[in-house]
């Protein structure tokens, strides 16, 4: 059975006291599910304090974004070490608006992933298509692209701490949410490709989240579809009260 992981992406939002007021409301809402993963994902400049606020709590920490290489001259870039320093257990890697708005490539999208394995994170994997994409059928073959070169060479072994997260690009931050036959779909041709590269046990193994739009109103559908193993959610995962009812439809 896979444990369902619902990660909140905050993106660039907020700032110090209004991330330590979501966190410590969400500690309040959430109780103590423990059939749920949940993380929260703040800017960098924010994981710490958010890192102390959590500390001990069933919420775990999470980056946006880090650089392959361990140090060196690289501005603005930060490291998995530092990343782990700060107690961070996820990192999002090859997210849309990244692919999009700062050029990151699926080998890019590899060299972070290898490295966030070897420094011992759990890293969620984005894919997905445009709606452009998905109007002229080309969303499979998007998908597959998309897979194999995010984890390109990527042992079995290696795959056992991966998370994928299904995003279509039409579906994140627009409130078109994909309905949950058409995740499904794609979620399952995901398990299938996995299969292919790490075999069928190690397949049915890695999480698959789906993210777009995702709310408390239409969580409980799509986290119930067989290959949907949690979400990553942006927007709703800014307001203590809905994030934690989408954890809570997740149990
Ligand atoms: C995201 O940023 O990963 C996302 C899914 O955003 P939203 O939930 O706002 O669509």
């Amino acid at each position: 059975m896979r444990k369902p992981l619902i990660a909140g992406n905050w993106k660039m939002n907020m700032l110090r006291d209004s991330s330590l007021a979501l966190v410590h409301g969400l500690l309040d809402s959430l109780g103590s599910n423990t059939t749920v993963d949940v993380a929260v994902c703040p800017p960098s400049v924010y994981l710490h304090d958010v890192g102390a606020a959590i500390r001990g709590s069933q919420i775990g920490l999470g980056a946006q974004n880090m650089h392959h290489q361990a140090e060196g001259a690289f501005t603005g870039e930060v490291s998995v070490q530092m990343l782990s320093d700060l107690g961070c257990r996820y990192v999002i890697l090859g997210h849309s608006e990244r692919r999009e708005l700062f050029g990151e490539t699926d080998a890019s999208v590899n060299q972070k992933l290898m490295a966030a394995l070897a420094g011992g994170l759990t890293p969620i994997v984005c894919v997905g298509e445009t709606l452009e994409q998905r109007e002229s059928g080309a969303t499979e073959q998007v998908i597959a692209g998309q897979i194999r070169g995010s984890l390109a060479d990527l042992t079995a072994h290696q795959s056992e701490k991966l998370v994928i997260a299904y995003e279509p690009v039409w579906a994140i931050g627009t409130g078109k949410t994909a309905s949950p036959a058409q995740a499904e779909e794609v979620h399952a041709q995901i398990r299938g490709l996995l299969g292919e590269l790490f075999g069928a046990d190690q397949a049915q193994a890695v999480r698959i989240q789906y993210g777009g739009s995702v709310k408390p109103d239409n969580a409980a559908e799509l986290l119930s579809q067989p290959n949907i193993d949690g979400a990553l959610v942006g927007g709703a995962s800014l307001k203590a009260d809905s994030f934690a009812a989408i954890v809570a439809a997740a149990g």
